[in-house]
């Protein structure tokens, strides 16, 4: 391969809004077979908006209080989901209190004490440590919400659940093309993500992808790549997020969302510039197309 025709290839991929970090990336790109994507932010457009809150007990906790403590909590969290329960309940409540001893465990969720109340919101495991259990009726709401493709968090504090905020995201317009192009060029694509199995299967039914790995830690979505690379596979990752930088740096050809994090663009071998996940087949296309004609 002559590097004059790899960079016309880099050249002809920056007018597709694909950023190629070096020509020796479209040897890496063509030889891909898997490609894993990040549900949130990659497949989804990650504008998260909260859609239901639902107390827990039949009236027995407050809706105001529910937003407002869990509100305040997820001011403190950069969280595109914290993010959307904090607007909301500002709109809803005006300003929130402030939070003391404020945690947060990636990919689990948040704690801290808010006007004198120990919060906890996030995953259903953030329960365990206080040994409690999702009642039926939000429990029920719970798995609604997941079939229907939304994501829905716990909220407790002092010692008792206190009920469930509801968050939906949409599907980015260009992601189920996206996903049929990347198929038409032979890729196998994986859905990977740190959200409930249920609400993943659903966004992967709407994209049209049949294997999905959910309910993934930040930490494990690097295992999850060199699993795949273990049983032979040359594998690309589409991510945006921090906990994504891991894992792209481990595929054989790391893709960021240009819209993402700067850590998951640094990790990448590629960045879509406009966010749009058709990009990726794009670059594929390309780099077979411009490394074919060199031969
Ligand atoms: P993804 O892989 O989809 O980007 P994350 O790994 O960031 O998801 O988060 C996984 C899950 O952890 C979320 O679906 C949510 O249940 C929980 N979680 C993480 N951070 C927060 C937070 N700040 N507030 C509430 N829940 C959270
Ligand atoms: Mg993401």
């Amino acid at each position: 391969a002559t590097p004059t025709a790899l960079l016309v290839g880099t050249g002809r991929g920056a007018q597709l809004g694909v950023v190629i970090k070096g020509p020796e990336v479209l040897e890496s790109t063509r030889r891909v077979d898997t490609i894993v994507l990040d549900k949130t932010g990659t497949v989804t457009a990650g504008r998260m908006t909260l859609v239901d809150a639902v107390p827990a007990g039949a009236g027995a906790t407050d809706r105001a209080e529910l937003l407002r403590l869990a509100g305040a909590l997820e001011h403190a969290s950069e969280h595109p989901l914290a993010q959307a329960i904090a607007v909301a309940a500002e709109a809803e409540i005006g300003a929130l209190p402030g939070v003391e001893s404020f945690r947060s465990t990636a990919g689990i969720g948040v704690s801290g004490v808010v006007d004198g109340h120990a919060v906890v919101v996030g995953r259903e495991a953030v329960l365990d440590d206080w040994a409690l259990t999702l009642p039926a009726d939000l429990a029920d709401a719970k798995a609604a919400a997941e079939r229907a493709g939304r994501t829905a968090v716990v909220v407790a504090w002092d010692g008792a659940v206190r009920g469930i905020l509801v968050i939906a995201d949409e599907i980015k317009p260009t992601s189920p093309q996206a996903i049929a192009q990347l198929r038409e060029l032979g890729l196998d694509p994986v859905l990977l993500t740190g959200d409930n199995a249920a609400v993943a299967h659903s966004v992967a039914a709407e994209v049209g992808i049949e294997r999905v790995t959910a309910e993934v830690l930040p930490h494990e979505k690097v295992a999850v790549v060199k699993a795949l690379q273990s049983e032979g596979r040359v594998v690309a990752m589409v991510g945006d997020g921090v906990n994504d930088a891991a894992a792209l740096a481990q595929a054989d050809l790391g893709i960021a969302m240009g819209t993402g994090t700067d850590a998951a663009i640094e990790a990448s071998d590629i960045t879509l510039v406009r966010g749009d996940l058709r990009g990726a087949a794009d670059a594929i296309r390309l780099s077979r197309a411009t490394l074919g004609t060199i031969r």
